[in-house]
């Protein structure tokens, strides 16, 4: 009851990438580089494990960015034909390569990730992917012309990888999909198509995280704008409820979601996000156990899994361990009100 998990990323250690740094940069180069990746992930999962996280995942420490560790290594997108584009509906500017061809998984992607971070724990693990359709709007495409014909085809490349992550002995995988809040039309017309084209026939657990983005200002700008009730959720939810993904990740801390949104989400598993990752405060555990209590008013506590609110890769690293620790013992102080009862 109530297992615990992240959104996925942790932040990287000072040696690896520039800290409190989105797309930053590597520190290493070649084997010290691969050697420094592995040091990174084995850390990021003590720090879980030491702080009582049930579902652990590599903290994405391989990657420079969470999109980019799956595009880069697509067939068909080319790195060397940089486009400065708007993503997230021009939310803010990113330099991004270009699908000049047909997309093609050249390998798989994450499977020694996979198996190195298998190894290294006993925990349910959990790796994650981005969703289709924030891929799609995280490259410039001059090949298909079509936003859901590019996507389907993402889709399709996702699966192939999710089924040999799945086969490896990951417990849990997962898509990333904040543009899941931010095309909402289009998440009706193919993003949920996309995502079940994703996570089809895979014998894990499966969820999608949708979110208001990480903590840095542009989101903070963003999420400002939208009013003082976020009700994106609510055209999302139902779509979500009769699709195959087996949970939804989402922000309840300090957000402005009504939490009764979550009756919508029919059957699925919900990866209640009791951690803000917007501020360098800690919580106590106390708070977040407050917001774990909120959604078991909307959601039976057997279908809850505490978590974050988004990444924690911006933050600094004791701030996330702070966090991590709150996590572990705000869930474990709601357990114990249940076994009490
Ligand atoms: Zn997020």
């Amino acid at each position: 009851m109530l297992q615990t998990t992240i959104a996925g990323s942790l932040p990287k250690p000072a040696w690896l990438a520039t800290p409190e740094t989105l797309w930053a940069p590597w520190l290493l180069e070649g084997r010290a580089l691969d050697e420094g990746k592995r040091d990174a992930v084995a850390l990021a999962l003590r720090d879980q494990e030491a702080a009582g996280i049930d579902i652990v995942t590599d903290g994405e420490q391989t990657r420079r960015h969470f999109v980019w560790g799956f595009v880069e290594q697509i067939a068909g997108i080319d790195f060397s034909k940089m486009v400065t584009i708007g993503i997230r509906r021009n939310r803010y500017k990113a330099d991004v390569p270009t699908v000049v061809a047909p997309v093609e998984r050249r390998r798989s992607i994450h499977a020694d990730d996979a198996r190195f971070a298998r190894a290294q724990t006993r925990r349910a693990l959990k790796l994650t992917l981005p969703g289709p359709m924030t891929v799609v709007d995280t490259i410039h495409d001059a090949h298909y012309g079509s936003r859901a014909r590019l996507g389907m085809e993402i889709a399709r490349l996702l699966n192939d990888e999710a089924r040999e992550l799945a086969a490896l002995g990951v417990d849990v995988i997962q898509f990333d999909e904040p543009a899941f809040n931010v095309y909402l039309d289009e998440v009706r017309d193919w993003g949920v198509a996309a995502l079940d084209r994703a996570v089809e026939g895979l014998a894990c657990r499966t969820a999608v995280h949708i979110c208001y983005g990480y903590g840095i200002k542009a989101n903070v700008d963003w999420k400002g704008t939208l009013g003082a009730e976020w009700r994106q959720y609510e055209a999302t939810f139902p779509l979500l409820a009769r699709s195959r993904i087996g949970g939804v990740s989402l922000e309840c801390a300090n957000s402005r979601v009504p939490l009764g949104l979550l009756s919508l989400l029919g059957d699925k598993d919900v990866l209640v996000g009791a951690v803000d990752v917007a501020t360098e405060r800690v919580e106590t555990p106390d708070e977040v156990a407050a917001v774990i209590r909120a959604a078991m008013e909307h959601v039976p506590a057997a279908r809850i899994v505490p978590c974050t609110n988004c990444g924690m890769v911006p933050l600094p690293r004791a701030v996330a361990r702070g966090k991590l620790e709150a996590l572990g013992a705000g869930a474990a102080l709601v357990r114990r009100e249940l076994a009490g009862r």
